[in-house]
């Protein structure tokens, strides 16, 4: 044995300490998951846990199209998954419901279970947001003290503020196409907007951080989230990964602001 030993000894507790330590190192607030019903046949809930302990996700937004999804992991995992009520009884919801009265009743009647923490992910663009059914939403947001959880471009986002300033909105994947300048000047005006990272790979291409988008964590540090949208089942197995890589250029920012963004700021705005 002696010194090579020692040494091999050594180099095989990094090797095999290394994912389990990167995991505790830096856990995740995951803000953007669904568990919808083309995962169901694939991942048991139970599997879905096992994911996230793979992943090191220590608490997750989940919602999903139909609602049931979210119920069946919030059941197994009550303080774990932070339910967010999507406004989609089916799929095709999808493209009329902000417009749609018997969607605004389905989301009163489910919100009865006060369970949910937002309504959301919903896709609203702007000019759709003056609706009867968007006003009411905002409004029930306001009164419950529940986030909305946007995928929006910009002027949705104006739009929606504008209804009620008071409104508190986690801008899905910033905006999708929104550049850091974009977001920086929204952040800047609404103090109630938070902005999550899903499928946001501009934000460090190669592995490190933009240098605008850099600079724009550093001057809102409060405000950032990851997030990963399983949209597909295929993205499941691929969720400890996806979170390694944004572990990966998390560390490249300094500490406390990797920390706030990794799972600071969520575990503030969805406090229990
Ligand atoms: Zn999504």
């Amino acid at each position: 044995m002696g010194r090579l030993g020692v040494c091999l000894g050594a180099l095989l507790l990094i090797l095999v300490g290394t994912p389990a330590r990167s995991a505790q190192d830096l856990p995740i607030f995951e803000t953007h998951l669904h568990y919808s019903e083309n995962s169901w046949n694939s991942y048991s809930p139970e599997a879905i846990l096992a994911i996230l302990d793979k992943a090191g996700v220590m608490r997750a937004l989940v919602s999903s199209t139909p609602d049931d999804g979210t119920l069946k992991l919030h059941t197994k995992a009550p303080t774990r998954i932070v339910p967010i009520l999507r406004p989609y009884r089916t799929r095709q919801d999808m493209a009329t419901w902000y417009q749609d009265p018997a969607v605004l009743a389905y989301v009163e009647e489910r919100l009865k279970k006060g369970i949910y923490k937002g309504i959301g992910e919903f896709h609203l663009s702007g000019g759709q947001t003056g609706t009867p059914v968007i006003r009411r939403l905002v409004e029930l947001a306001v009164q419950k003290n529940l986030i909305l959880h946007a995928h929006s471009d910009d002027r949705a986002v104006e739009e929606l503020f504008a209804l009620n300033p008071n409104v508190k909105i986690l801008w899905a994947h910033a905006g999708m196409s929104a550049g850091p300048d974009v977001v920086g000047k929204l952040l800047d005006r609404y103090q109630n907007l938070w902005v999550e990272l899903a499928l946001r790979t501009d934000v460090a291409p190669g592995g490190s951080p933009d240098p605008a988008w850099r600079a724009l964590f550093l001057r809102h540090p409060d405000r950032f989230m990851i997030g990963t949208d399983t949209w597909v089942p295929s993205r499941w197995e691929a969720l400890p990964g996806y979170l390694d890589e944004a572990r990966a250029w998390l560390r490249q920012l300094p500490r406390d602001v990797a920390e706030q963004i990794a799972f600071k700021n969520a575990t503030r705005l969805f406090a229990p």
